[in-house]
């Protein structure tokens, strides 16, 4: 298992809140209880770095996480609780605009999709949304190991097909016995930082 360094910067909501750093950055995106928490401590082997709301869609900032002294991980909130609460989408709409259009520093998106289900339309909106902002996309297709293996190579095609990806940018993932998040960490490191590999 590979060390990895990581340490919280900062939570933030507006531009001027956003740590000043040209280091290339990921921003991790997904819908409330994807695994999307599980995922980002798994990655970096922390239990807590990441943790999700006690309510879920509570938390309203962007997490920023410096990985290695040489990337940045964004949490980004969970989206997709309370679809029906048109507040809740403005104030989730009016955090991510700004940080899709002016963090020039943002490759890519990393969208935590959980492995069981269909995408629905707020997970390829998502998708869309980051492809629209030229962002690199990789998908992580959490919870695998309450899959069979068929099941999972089956999921994984309807899951590009539905995000119109490509299956070889999806990484299936076992963020609690920590199977795949090698391999989607050093996909993440090759996006992030090419010149380096
Ligand atoms: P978030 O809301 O997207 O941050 O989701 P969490 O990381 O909090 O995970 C939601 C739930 O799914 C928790 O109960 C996790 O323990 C569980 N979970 C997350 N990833 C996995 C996984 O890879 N396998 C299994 N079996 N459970 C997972």
């Amino acid at each position: 298992m590979q060390y990895h360094e990581a340490e919280f910067l900062l939570s933030g909501a507006q531009q001027s809140q956003w740590p000043a750093s040209d280091l290339p950055e990921a921003v991790f995106a997904g819908r409330s209880n994807a695994g999307k928490s599980s995922l980002i401590n798994a990655l970096v082997n922390r239990k807590n770095l990441a943790y999700a709301g006690s309510t879920p869609g509570k938390t309203r900032l962007l997490n920023f996480y410096l990985i290695d002294q040489k990337m940045i991980f964004t949490d980004a909130p969970g989206y997709g609780y309370a679809r029906d609460n048109r507040s809740s989408a403005e104030t989730f709409a009016k955090l991510m605009d700004p940080y899709f259009r002016y963090r020039p520093n943002l490759k890519a998106m990393v969208l935590v999709v959980d492995g069981r289900r269909k995408p629905n339309q707020d997970d390829i909106l998502m998708c869309e949304y980051g492809r629209h902002s030229h962002l690199a996309i990789i998908v992580a297709m959490t919870k695998t190991d309450k899959l069979s293996r068929s099941a999972m190579l089956t999921n994984k095609r309807v899951i590009a097909s539905d995000l119109s990806i490509s299956e070889s940018q999806i990484f299936p993932v076992d963020s609690l016995k920590k199977q795949g998040t090698e391999e989607l960490f050093g996909r993440i490191e090759q996006v992030l930082l090419p010149k380096a590999q």
